[in-house]
């Protein structure tokens, strides 16, 4: 029975604790007109099993004594099991807008395919398509050859491959070309790329053993060429793409490295992280060493990442000579690390982009964004200054400001992008910091969610990587109602 209590909901009309008894049953509440026409919509399945988890919430609450007619009235019931359903067909993963200012952000993605990319994409997943299969014979084909030429064409390289990540990239070298072996790697190079992969784990997970020579600041030919004895199968080295050691340092590049390597009949391989296949100097940007560089110093082996500088779907590149390519493409363990067409694809439309290189700032997201001139992005800060203060005010102040950006995903950790946005500020100091929360926490919660990062008391929102300024205004008055 419901028994008047004293909480009064709306201010207006009393309301009764309900009994669980008094709760409808799924049938009754999946008959009632709203939850009908929802079923009508998604199918029995689905409304039973959020109207089900409804009705057992609101069980377990009414027999606590907490639940009162208002939350059981059929409109509620009706709006309840709605949102449920929406929610639960909401996807987990969504676009958000980045204006964090690092450019390649790990969390957030990393790089945006090209509209190429993404047309082939669409093209060839929607069809079969000739993945393993050769339109010459008639027999089958090989993945690697869609792009195997491809990489030669653009690095020089005798031979490629490519596997699901250039994490699997380096394993499935140091597996195939050092298993039971000895590895050599300079101190100063064995680095730790967020979370975990660490380049002694990555040694031991593929079965070799990590000879460390030189010390963290300096290294030298002859520190190699004393460790190599007859266990010795491979010397490596890895672009140290997330830190600098800088002041009195020595390292022993790849040019003076390979003949050493060679003289004893060794390989050599590098991981060079990020590897840009273009010479980003020549856009006013750090440079980060090139794979076809690599090869040409000697190098048997360069592996590199798709979605770093590159600009393309995550996947592993590994191109070397033939010899050590062939040794790598035979290993077993390739066909577990081996990547999908989905990858596949996008990674043959972005190659090709780079086969008309004049292009490529316009055509290559990574690029073009790269590439944005300061004074586009100040003039776009001081188009959105007073959208976004009409959005924030009264309690935050807005200003147009100059910012410091990064590449980032580890590429050139200690280069900044002299870049520009918006700074957002509480106008009153006490409580700023909860101020600062709840205006992140506003952003992130939007429809379209955007991300900033909060530095000096502000919330700064740097505007390099905002090229749809539309759908980002279009967020503004969703931000406006939940900030008042
Ligand atoms: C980023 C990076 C990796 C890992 O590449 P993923 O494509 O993220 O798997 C490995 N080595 C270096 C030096 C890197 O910078």
């Amino acid at each position: 029975m419901s028994r008047p209590t004293e909480s009064v909901v709306d201010g207006s009309k009393a309301s009764f604790e309900v009994h669980p008894k008094d709760l409808p049953s799924i049938d009754r509440l999946l008959r009632q007109p709203a939850v009908a026409s929802l079923v009508i919509e998604h199918g029995h399945t689905r409304v039973a099993s959020e109207a089900r988890a409804l009705l057992d919430g609101l069980r377990t609450q009414a027999l606590a004594g907490a639940l009162q007619t208002g939350a059981v009235a059929p409109d509620a019931l009706a709006d309840a099991i709605t949102l449920r359903v929406e929610h639960r067909l909401a996807p987990r993963m969504r676009a958000v807008i980045n204006l964090t200012g690092t450019v390649i952000h790990t969390n957030l993605g990393r790089s945006l395919l090209a509209d190429s990319a993404l047309q082939h994409l669409l093209a060839l997943m929607t069809s079969p398509n000739n993945l393993e299969y050769s339109l010459e014979s008639g027999g089958r084909g090989d993945r690697d050859s869609i792009v195997e030429e491809l990489l030669c064409t653009l690095t020089g390289a005798q031979a490629a491959t490519v596997v699901n990540n250039n994490a699997a990239a380096v394993l499935l070298t140091i597996a195939a070309m050092a298993r039971g072996k000895e590895v050599i790697v300079s101190r100063g190079e064995l680095v730790e790329i967020g979370g975990a992969f660490r380049m002694p784990d990555v040694m031991s997970s593929a079965g070799a053993t990590l000879v460390e020579v030189g010390t963290t600041n300096r290294t030298h030919p002859q520190d190699y060429e004393r460790a190599i004895t007859e266990r010795t199968a491979l010397l490596m080295k890895v672009h140290t793409s997330n830190y600098a050691v800088q002041g009195f340092t020595t390292a022993v590049d790849e040019a003076d490295l390979a003949p050493i390597a060679h003289a004893r009949g060794l390989p050599l391989a590098t991981d060079l992280g990020s590897g840009s296949l273009v010479d980003l100097a020549h856009w006013g940007l750090p440079r980060e060493p090139l794979p076809q560089e690599k090869l040409a110093a000697g190098c048997d082996i360069v592996t590199f990442s798709g979605d770093k500088l590159l600009g393309g779907p995550q996947a592993g590149l590994i191109v070397g000579s033939k010899e050590a390519v062939g040794r790598i493409r035979k290993f077993p363990m390739k066909r577990a690390l081996r990547m999908s067409k989905l990858p596949l694809a996008a990674l043959e439309a972005t190659l090709m982009l780079y086969l008309r290189p004049e292009r490529l700032t316009q055509d290559l997201p990574t690029l073009r964004l790269l590439t944005r001139p300061t004074d586009a992005i100040r003039a776009l800060a001081h188009t959105l200054l007073p959208a976004v203060t009409h959005a924030v005010e009264p309690r935050f102040a807005v200003s147009v400001v100059e910012l410091m950006g990064q590449i980032g995903s580890g590429s050139l950790p200690v280069e900044k992008l002299p870049s520009a946005g918006l700074a957002i500020a509480p106008l009153q100091k006490k409580g700023a910091g909860r101020a600062l929360d709840e205006l992140a926490t506003a952003m992130r919660q939007l429809p379209l969610p955007v991300i900033g990062r909060v530095a000096d008391d502000r919330l700064l929102l740097d505007l390099r990587c905002l090229e749809d300024s539309a759908s980002f205004l279009g967020q503004l008055p969703a931000l406006r109602q939940t900030l008042a």
